[in-house]
C-alpha cells in the first residue's frame, strides 16, 4: 500500500502563482477534510492549484479526467476475467480512499449520473465507499479528501450537478488570473520575455471580451502558455498566436478574422 502511495506522490514542487488567499483556505478545508469543489473556465489553473496543494500538504494525488462514457465501475473498480478465474481491480476512487490520497475528479459533470451517487457516502461523516459488487465497505483513510472541478460555463439543464451533490462541497471560484499575474505566469512557465507575455495577455483579453458574442469561452491561460512556448521555439509570434489562440477555439470565419486583426494590432 505504501508503494502505491509513493507512486502518486507529487515529488517536484509545481509552479503555482496564487491569485488570492486560496492556499490558506484550501489548507483549512483539507485540515477539516471537507470535500472541495473548484469552479471556473477550462485552463485557468484549477488542476495546477490542486497539484500544488497536494505537494504542499505532502499527500498523494490521484486525478481522474471524467468523460461521458465514464461509469461508477470506472471509479470504484471491477472484476477482471483472467485465465484462472476473476480478480478484483480497485478503481481510482477506491485506491485513493485506501491509501489516503487527494482524489481529483476533473469535470465531474461530464460523467454519468450514477458516478455522482457513488461519491456521496465518501463526502459525509461516514467517509465510506461501498464496493457493492465485491461486498466490501472501504472506510476511507484519514488523509483521504475528495476534490471535484466544475466548469459553470458548460452546464445546461440536462447536465448539471444536483443540489444534493453540490451541497456536499465547499467551493472555490477560479477565473483567468489578473493581467499582471497572468503575464508573469506565462513568462515563468515558458521563459518568454515579459513584453511578449504582456502582448499575449492582451490577445487573451480581446478574445475573452467576445465570450457570449460568438465565442462560448475565452482563450485560456493554458493556450496563452502554448503560444508562448511556440514563440520560445522561435515560431513567428503571429503564426504562434494564430495556431495556439485562434484556430483551436473557433471555426467561425468572422470571429477568426476579428481575432487575427487583434493579434496583428497587438504584435
Ligand atoms: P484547468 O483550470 O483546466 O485545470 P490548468 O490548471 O491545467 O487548468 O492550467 C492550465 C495551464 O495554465 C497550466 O498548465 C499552467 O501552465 C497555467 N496556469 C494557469 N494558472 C496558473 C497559476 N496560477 N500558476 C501557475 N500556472 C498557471
Amino acid at each position: 500500500m505504501t508503494n502505491l502511495a509513493e507512486q502518486y506522490r507529487v515529488t517536484q514542487e509545481p509552479f503555482y502563482q496564487p491569485q488570492a488567499n486560496e492556499v490558506a483556505l484550501y489548507e483549512a478545508a483539507y485540515n477539516a477534510r471537507l470535500p472541495v469543489m473548484v469552479k471556473g473556465p477550462t485552463g485557468c489553473g484549477k488542476s495546477r492549484f490542486i497539484e500544488y496543494m497536494a505537494f504542499k500538504l505532502g499527500k498523494p494525488l490521484i486525478t481522474v479526467a471524467c468523460n461521458e462514457d465514464m461509469t461508477a465501475s470506472d471509479l470504484v473498480g471491477r472484476y477482471l476475467l483472467e485465465a484462472n478465474g476473476t480478480r478484483w481491480l480497485d478503481g481510482p476512487l477506491a485506491t485513493a480512499a485506501r491509501i489516503g490520497a487527494i482524489c481529483y475528479l476533473d469535470e465531474i459533470v461530464e460523467a454519468r449520473q450514477d458516478t455522482t451517487v457513488v461519491i456521496h457516502p465518501l463526502t459525509d461523516h461516514r467517509r465510506q465507499l461501498p464496493l457493492d459488487k465485491k461486498g466490501e465497505l472501504i472506510q476511507a483513510h484519514p488523509d483521504f479528501q475528495l476534490v471535484i472541478s466544475y466548469n459553470p460555463g458548460y452546464q445546461s439543464l440536462m447536465k448539471d450537478l444536483k443540489q444534493s451533490t453540490k451541497q456536499r462541497f465547499v467551493g472555490f471560484d477560479f477565473d483567468y488570473p489578473a493581467a499582471d499575474l497572468e503575464a508573469s505566469i506565462i513568462a515563468t512557465e515558458t521563459g518568454v520575455n515579459k513584453a511578449d507575455a504582456v502582448r499575449l495577455v492582451k490577445v487573451g483579453a480581446a478574445a475573452r471580451a467576445l465570450k457570449g458574442h460568438g465565442l462560448d469561452e475565452g482563450i485560456s491561460t493554458r493556450l496563452l502558455v502554448y503560444a508562448a512556448t511556440l514563440i520560445q521555439a522561435e515560431v513567428n509570434p503571429l503564426d504562434a498566436c494564430r495556431m495556439a489562440l485562434v484556430r483551436p477555439i473557433t471555426d467561425d470565419a468572422d470571429i477568426r478574422a476579428t481575432l487575427d486583426h487583434a493579434i496583428d494590432a497587438i504584435f
